[in-house]
């Protein structure tokens, strides 16, 4: 057979694969736009969606906005006002570092973006394709911060848009990603709103995690929480969190893990902070639980997965066994003053 020749992809297609890793839902693209405005200090953020996010994903902050004379280039793939050397990457602080959502974002929707900072005496908007700025920002009037609005996303990728089964189940999942921020975040409001519909949900400025569990999953469930808090200097861990005690339990596992402020996922810890817990509760049931881990930057390799969700950290084994025998003798703890308490 005729050996093909080998040949260099079109940085056009290149950026559109690469895109579709970034970018796999409604969710991971809104984690991305609401990681900027944290990243851009903002305390107040409004989020509405339509469709699930697939129609229209829009979400306005009062952060330090971005300058008029970045725009030209603040969807082009690398380029981020975050990170400097590789290095810094082992301290780093910020949601972002590498400058790829805004322009991933731009290869798989319509995006838009309008924005002001406090020198600017207007606002500026702008329309994006495929990384590059169209025509010249127009200036308008508005209020400091940045509203980025994502519209038709996957617009040119149909088996992705195939895939996403519902705009119901997209919400949920894009809703869900907001309240675990809304509550990991308490001192910034956030606003989440579906078009056409009266439901918003809002967490107000200068909340506590606790009043935000109780707006965004309900007083059962805030009401039983207790404080769960630990320090161990071997592994430079410290933790606080929010935890049910042993007499609430719900037919699914409400795990939120925060790890350096990161929303992420770990099987690992989930599945062990479960056993401690099955002790305790009634046979398949779970608790809620909501944790945010700090663990020292140098010890966290955060680039391990295209949507960050995955994190790796030096350890984890020990540290999972550590943070699980203190949760035991919380819930031990728990159980025996109840006890003593229903004793008197
Ligand atoms: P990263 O967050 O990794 O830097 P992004 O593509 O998410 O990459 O954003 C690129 C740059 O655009 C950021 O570094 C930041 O300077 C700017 N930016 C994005 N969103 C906002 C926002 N909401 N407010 C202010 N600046 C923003
Ligand atoms: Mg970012």
């Amino acid at each position: 057979m005729a050996v093909p020749q080998i040949k260099k992809l079109d940085e056009d297609v290149i950026n559109r694969i690469a895109a579709g890793e970034v970018i796999q839902r409604p969710a991971n693209a809104l984690k991305e736009l609401l990681e900027n405005s944290l990243d851009a200090e903002a305390t107040n953020i409004q989020i509405t969606v339509k469709n699930g996010g697939l129609k229209l994903l829009q979400i306005q902050d009062n952060g330090i906005g971005i300058r008029r004379d970045d725009f030209g280039i603040v969807c082009e793939r690398f380029t981020t006002s975050k990170l400097r050397e590789f290095e810094d990457l082992n301290k780093i602080c910020t949601y972002g570092f590498r400058g790829e959502a805004l322009a991933s974002i731009s290869h798989v929707a319509h995006l838009t973006i309008t924005s002001k900072t406090a020198s600017d005496v207007c606002a500026y908007q702008a329309s994006f394709v495929d990384g590059l700025l169209q025509g010249t920002p127009k200036p308008m009037a508005g209020n400091q911060g940045t509203i980025i609005t994502v519209e038709d996303l996957f617009y040119n990728m149909n088996v992705r848009k195939k895939a996403l089964r519902s705009p119901a189940e997209e919400y949920q999942k894009v809703a869900d990603v907001v309240g675990k921020y809304a509550i990991h975040n308490a001192s910034v409001g956030f606003a989440f709103k579906k078009s056409g519909d009266n439901n918003d949900i809002r967490t107000p400025q200068n909340s506590s995690h606790i009043e935000n569990i109780r707006i965004i999953y309900g007083n059962e469930i805030a009401k039983e929480l207790m404080e769960f808090s630990m320090e161990n200097q071997m592994y430079n861990l410290k933790l606080k969190g929010y935890i049910t005690n042993v007499y609430y339990s719900t037919k699914k596992f409400q795990f939120l893990l925060f790890i350096n402020n990161r929303l992420v996922d770990c099987q690992s810890l989930k599945k062990c902070i479960d056993h401690v817990y099955s002790t305790y509760l009634p046979k398949n049931t779970h608790p809620f639980v909501y944790l945010s881990l700090e663990l020292d930057p140098s010890n966290i390799d955060v680039n391990v997965h295209p949507t960050k969700h995955e994190i790796h950290f030096l350890n984890q084994e020990q540290i999972i066994e550590t943070i699980a025998s203190g949760l035991e003798s919380k819930l031990l703890g728990s159980n025996n003053s109840r006890k003593a308490y229903t004793q008197l």
